[in-house]
């Protein structure tokens, strides 16, 4: 099947003339056609204008960048001209948000000839590990639909793992690229803040939030981060560090690479399928040549319950835009100004949404402040500092993704700290602002999806893929494929 096809064997058949780029983008349009109903991974679709593209790039036959004629998804928090682009939340639908412009990376991606083929599931405005809070209900995990695909990338990695792209763009401020892609058997990467910019992406967390890629492979995951990398004049947090070739880091060797396996990541409740798929991980690293190294992240214990503070901040400052007025939902004869405004965001904003404005509103008021915000940031200084002093000495870091494999819908839904405990091994870097690879190290007994992760030094995105498509070299686990 076409559609299940990497980037790097689609761009070889287009390229040798095998395959053109309306038959790979009309496969996808048929699978979503036929199976979304069953993991609802799509929330708007753009065919039309995706199989017009395919037909003009066909007529110039010309496949010399990789992404020429390759479709993808396009995570529902990206904004998109003239497509509906809410967030999957009701306050920008009725009427649908449709932007008046495109997000720099969807821009990038269309420079280099990638077609946008439909907008993907998200937790309401990405808060979530589940798309369990999406307006739009919960998608469900192509390697057991009454499993959640995980989130806030949800329709993003269970699209993608159901073969209804070739790749798909989504964002990770605590995990949302790297925990979903764990759950459904893909590769993706969460990268240095500030090397891909977020403009005309909605905002969740801004000191914390990343854009960045999911697909098949580590090969892949560097085509993509290479096409959407770099300084951006609309948005002021890119780095001017110049983009390395990624290609270049794909070399295969690992050896005398040293990879640090911090102690705190084993925690209790780590599933043992988890734990020991994670070694066996470390070891064909080791036998490819890698030095394993035991390492301490001593502050890490701290990472989530500083997330879950610094976050709701963000997200409370953030969300104060929707007001009714400018975007999305309105509400008809306000007796006042606060009325208008409390029946708009009341009826606009979901549960999970709404408990963050008020935690936040809370850790930041003159009171508070001090004692949840401000010490917040300071422990956010020590957990950076660790990964600091541990780059002193190792490469990478390897860890586990998550600790279970991907829960039963409806699992977590009462209670949210459960839900915030599955972004365990996933907090601490974007505290940090470093980058991180997730990557699929094998299946349970049930035969569910393990992932595990690379964590580098800022600006380490190169080490990443050499490591990860290294592993991927002599393992199979990203190579296997499920059906509907
Ligand atoms: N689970 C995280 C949260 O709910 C995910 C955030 C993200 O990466 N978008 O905040």
């Amino acid at each position: 099947m076409v559609n299940m096809l990497t980037i790097a064997e689609a761009h070889k058949k287009l390229r040798a003339g095998d395959l053109t780029s309306t038959d790979l983008v009309q496969a996808c349009i048929d699978q979503i056609e036929t199976h979304d109903e069953k993991i609802n991974a799509v929330v708007h679709k753009n065919f039309d204008q995706a199989l017009e593209t395919a037909k003009k790039i066909d007529t110039t036959g010309n496949f010399d960048s990789p992404l020429t004629g390759i479709p993808y998804l396009t995570k529902d928090n990206y904004c998109e001209k003239d497509i509906p682009s809410t967030a999957c939340s009701n306050i920008l639908r009725n009427p649908d948000y449709i932007p008046p412009f495109s997000s720099t990376t969807n821009k990038r991606l269309e420079d280099a000839g990638a077609i946008s083929l439909a907008k993907a599931n998200t937790d309401e405005f990405t808060m979530g590990s589940s798309t369990e809070t999406s307006c739009f209900g919960t998608t469900k995990n192509p390697w057991d639909i009454s499993r959640v695909a995980g989130g806030s990338s949800g329709g993003s990695t269970g699209g993608l793992a159901a073969g209804f792209s070739t790749f798909a763009l989504g964002t990770d401020t605590c995990g949302s690229i790297r925990l979903p892609a764990a759950y459904c058997n893909l590769s993706g990467m969460r990268v240095t803040y500030g090397r891909t910019s977020r403009y005309g992406v909605m905002s969740m967390a801004s000191s914390l939030d990343t854009i960045g890629p999911i697909a098949r492979s580590v090969e892949d995951t560097a085509i993509i981060l290479q096409a959407i990398s770099g300084h951006d004049p609309l948005d002021a947090t890119t780095s001017k560090n110049a983009v390395p070739d990624y290609s270049k880091a794909l070399t295969g060797d690992v050896n005398g690479l040293k990879i640090g396996i911090p102690k705190e990541y084993v925690i209790e409740g780590l599933d043992q399928e988890i734990a020991s798929a994670v070694n066996e991980a470390a070891d064909v690293l080791k036998e490819q040549g890698a030095e394993i190294v035991d390492i301490s992240l001593p502050h890490t214990k701290y990472s989530i319950a500083v997330y879950y503070v610094i976050c709701p901040s963000e997200v409370s400052s953030n969300m104060a835009r929707y007001d009714g007025i400018r975007y999305g939902h309105t509400e008809s004869d306000p007796e006042s100004l606060v009325d208008y405004y409390e029946r708009v965001r009341s009826e606009g904003f979901g549960d999970e949404v709404k408990r963050r404005i008020m935690i936040g509103t809370y850790a930041l008021s003159a009171g508070y402040y001090d004692a949840y915000y401000r010490k917040a940031q300071k422990v956010r200084t020590l957990i950076k500092r660790d990964f600091d002093e541990a780059f002193q000495q190792v490469d990478c870091i390897l860890a586990p993704s998550t600790p279970t494999p991907a829960f039963k819908v409806g699992a977590h839904s009462g209670d949210p700290v459960a839900m915030y405990l599955e972004d365990i091994f996933m907090a601490a870097q974007p505290l940090a602002g470093i980058p991180a690879l997730a990557l699929p190290c094998g299946f349970t007994g049930e035969g569910l999806p393990i992932g595990f992760q690379l964590i580098g030094p800022q600006w380490g995105e190169e080490v990443l893929l050499r490591a990860g498509d290294a592993y991927q070299r002599v393992t199979d686990h990203h190579t296997k494929t499920t059906s509907l």
